[in-house]
């Protein structure tokens, strides 16, 4: 495989980008080699600088659902484009699309745009204290929230200490008050409500963790949650940017039936573009400025045409979510077969699924972290060079979405397969 137009295009990237990129993954520093620039995209298929094709299972790490260039989606850009790009006002779109989230997540009553999955997250976690007038957040090892001081944490010495900053530049009082438990351990939670119960304002989780590999919850996990927060008048954040309109038309909260008090989305409500929402019950939401006391804002959120983008994919989905999401399921469940077929140990959630090099079943970050990442490098680089595009890094999801046709799933399969650990 030729990939020396990608090759140059990195050299000249490195001069003006830390690591030649603007979103670290994209380095594929952890499979060592230098990534592939994108020319464009079509369907399933993705295309680089040098003209290679690849079938893409990262469909931009999840919002292609609908794949790429969907001509409803586009064309919905393209009208709204030439009514203005902006207007920092109110327009019909955005009370449109909250329409439909809303339908599809009634536990959002009243929800906000914003431009990113950070910022819901960071926003949500401030209307979480706002509200309760607590400040302690539980979080959990191995999901990921977005970039913002709080939720970059890892754990501390100690079994029951507080976390400290997982990256430089944060200082350690904004992670004093992040308390750290581990996925899927109920005694982990449970001894952080005993000892801080009354000042925890939240626990926030991704419903089904999909950022170290995915890892689905156990049964039971996330109810338990559920009555724990409510016992202690805490409130419950299901994060579902990747899971939101992916696990099913109501995301994880529908597939799993357990009702948070505040959801955030992103990736796919934005149907490509940048827009993200946290919403919820709306008492809760009514202590956000301008009506309460919580402030957050931002100029460019719920801009137009993000929101045609968003709106015209829900639209598909929900039109069309009685083949889309048993058809997903369908396919992914024939790719986690091809996987185990190979030997590998994937764990799977509706149409996202992850392989991972340990004998160990996967139900938390150290029993992810127990992964052979030189194994999944050579798994990435074999598929790569197969045509077939995955995340370059062990702690991600494989992607399927509505645009995989039976033909390049079957073709996927066959190379995975053939795959020799
Ligand atoms: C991607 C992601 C985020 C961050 O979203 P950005 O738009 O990248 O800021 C937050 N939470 C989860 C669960 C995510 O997968």
């Amino acid at each position: 495989m030729n990939t020396t137009k990608s090759e140059k295009l990195y050299e000249q990237a490195l001069d003006f980008m830390p690591g030649g990129v603007n979103s670290p993954v994209r380095a594929w520093k952890s499979v060592g080699k230098s990534p592939v620039f994108i020319d464009h995209a079509e369907g399933d298929k993705i295309y680089d600088v040098d003209r290679n094709e690849y079938i893409d299972y990262v469909c931009s790490w999840g919002p292609n659902i609908l794949g790429h260039t969907h001509p409803e989606v586009i064309n919905a850009v393209i009208d709204t484009c030439k009514k203005g790009l902006t207007f920092g006002a109110c327009h019909s779109g955005e009370i449109e699309l909250a329409r439909a989230i809303k339908r599809n997540f009634p536990s959002m009553e009243m929800l906000r745009f914003v431009n990113s999955g950070t910022e819901a997250v960071m926003s949500a976690v401030r209307a979480a204290r706002g509200y309760t007038k607590r400040d302690f957040i539980v979080k959990f090892e191995g999901c990921y929230h977005g970039h913002s001081d709080g939720l970059l944490v890892r754990a501390g010495s100690g079994l029951l200490t507080n976390s400290i900053p997982d990256s430089s530049g944060v200082p350690k009082g904004y992670t004093e008050t992040t308390l750290l438990a581990k996925y899927n351990s109920v005694e982990s939670v449970e001894k952080l409500f005993d000892k801080y119960g009354k000042d925890i304002a939240c626990v926030i989780v991704e419903p089904c963790a999909a950022n170290m590999g995915v890892v689905p919850p156990k049964s039971g996990f996330l109810q338990f949650l559920r009555d724990i927060t409510e016992k202690y008048g805490a409130l419950l954040i299901f994060d579902e940017v990747i899971t939101g309109f992916r696990l099913s038309i109501g995301g994880a909260q529908k597939y799993y039936g357990v009702c948070p008090d505040i959801t955030t989305l992103g990736k796919i409500v934005g149907g490509g573009m940048p827009l993200a929402a946290y919403g919820g019950k709306r008492e809760i939401m009514e202590c956000i400025s301008p009506l309460g006391s919580v402030y957050q804002a931002g100029t460019l959120s719920g801009n137009p045409v993000a929101v045609s983008a968003g709106l015209a994919t829900l639209k598909i989905l929900e039109e069309n979510q009685d083949t889309i999401y048993p058809e997903l399921e369908k396919k992914s469940a024939r790719i986690e077969s091809a996987m185990r077929k190979a030997g590998l140990n994937v764990n799977r959630a509706g149409s996202i699924m992850t392989a991972f090099f340990t004998d160990k079943s996967v139900t938390d970050y150290e029993t992810a972290k127990s992964s052979d990442t030189k194994k999944y490098a050579d798994y990435f680089n074999y598929l790569q060079s197969n045509g077939i595009y995955t995340a370059p890094s062990q702690f991600e999801a494989m992607f399927v979405s509505v645009a995989h046709t039976d033909e390049d799933i079957e073709k996927t399969c066959n190379i995975i397969e053939e795959y020799k650990k």
